[in-house]
């Protein structure tokens, strides 16, 4: 049950239709804004209060903000999908609601309800409804909630002033000119995640530690960085914002083990789909020698990542110091199949056996 009270200021100066339609024809990704913003602030003696939605712009922050020196921040993505009808859905919200309790838990931040959540995205995405592009080519509009230590203060301890936004960005189809593999770089010389570190909590200090091994894997053509076990150097983990899925010759479809791991939406509505679909899905350590000697020998037939910016995306080749495997150019039959059977759950192109859409307006 809806439980915030959100005042509504709306913007006196909104983007022009005009200006808009040229936006959602070629929105790319990140770059463009909504016109409305969802804010809401945290201190222990009045919880959260003053839920509000407000015209977009900058927001003015003290130098001695604690977010800016210790990161403390969570944040989520999702995406809202037009349907042929103009109805406006997003997809499986609750599961970001309650990542990011767990998340803020880990981050020592304050909880902000899943229902609260939900309300909050689904009331800013009502106002900004048509930023929401068709569905024609995979278009949708991002979703970024996030949380951060709003207290000016140079000591170390959990903030007592929090601020959560969400912000709306339109989004293009990753793969404008449809879906092609993309080269991984196997990282050995960083780790994203530690036993009892923050991996599997969606934080910004995650990226900004995956950030020079994404510079590495770029000065080796690579588009992706792969990240191993930080124990053994030894275990497939994930991507920088990517989980993964290995698929076998005799259909077993096989994906890293949580713990160190980010626990994407996408990773885990792929594991439904695919026994759904009747293949058996595993969650196991996993090996890049198993990888190496898996693609070399045909044992293993395709590899993809997923998660929501990019759905589902093939992997043509692994790369490292000294070798690589061999190159993929076309994706594969099982990677596609599972991709299809999401984005058309997703768009209202099929049934959603599953419940996991969430009708926004
Ligand atoms: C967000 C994220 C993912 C993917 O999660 P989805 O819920 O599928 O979008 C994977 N890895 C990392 C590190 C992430 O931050």
């Amino acid at each position: 049950m809806p439980s915030m009270e959100i005042s509504t200021t709306l913007c006196d100066h909104p983007v022009a239709d005009e200006r808009l339609a040229e936006v959602l024809a070629d929105p790319g990704f990140g770059t463009h804004f909504s016109d409305h913003m969802f804010t809401t602030e945290w201190t222990p003696e009045r919880g959260w209060h003053d839920a509000r939605i407000t015209p977009y712009g900058p927001i003015s922050l003290d130098p001695a903000t604690a977010v800016l020196h210790y990161a403390q921040e969570v944040f989520e993505g999702m995406k809202a999908y037009r349907h042929d009808d103009g109805s406006i859905w997003t997809f499986r919200p609750e599961a970001n609601a309650h990542r990011m309790v767990g998340s803020s838990n880990r981050l020592a931040l304050p909880v902000l309800e899943a229902d609260d959540f939900v309300q909050a995205v689904d009331a800013l995405v009502t106002v900004d409804k048509r930023w929401v592009p068709d569905a024609a080519g995979e278009k949708s509009l991002y979703i970024r909630p996030f949380m951060f230590a709003s207290e000016a203060f140079l000591g170390v301890r959990p903030a007592k002033h929090v601020t959560f936004m969400v912000i709306l960005s339109p989004a293009g189809a990753y793969f404008a000119k449809g879906v092609k593999p993309v080269t991984l770089w196997l990282s050995t010389e960083y780790t994203r995640a530690g036993r009892g570190g923050m991996g599997a909590a969606k934080t910004g200090g995650n990226y900004a530690s995956s950030l020079v091994a994404q510079q590495e894997a770029s000065a080796h053509g690579c588009d992706q960085v792969v990240f191993l076990d930080a124990q053994e150097g030894k275990y497939v983990e994930e991507l920088g914002g990517m989980n993964m899925y290995f698929v076998h010759r005799d259909g077993r479809i096989v994906t890293p083990a949580t713990g160190t791991i980010l626990e994407g939406i996408t990773r885990s509505s792929i594991m439904d789909i695919a026994g759904k679909m009747g293949m058996s899905v595993e969650e196991q350590h996993f090996s890049v020698d198993e990888w190496r000697d898996g693609v070399a020998s045909g044992e293993i037939t395709e590899v993809f990542a997923c998660g929501t910016a990019a759905v589902v995306t093939p992997v043509g080749s692994l790369k490292w110091d000294g070798g690589e495997t061999p190159e993929v150019t076309e994706a594969g039959e099982v990677t596609m199949a599972l991709r299809q059977a999401l984005v058309d759950i997703q768009y209202g192109r099929a049934d959603d056996t599953f419940g996991w859409m969430h009708r926004v307006c």
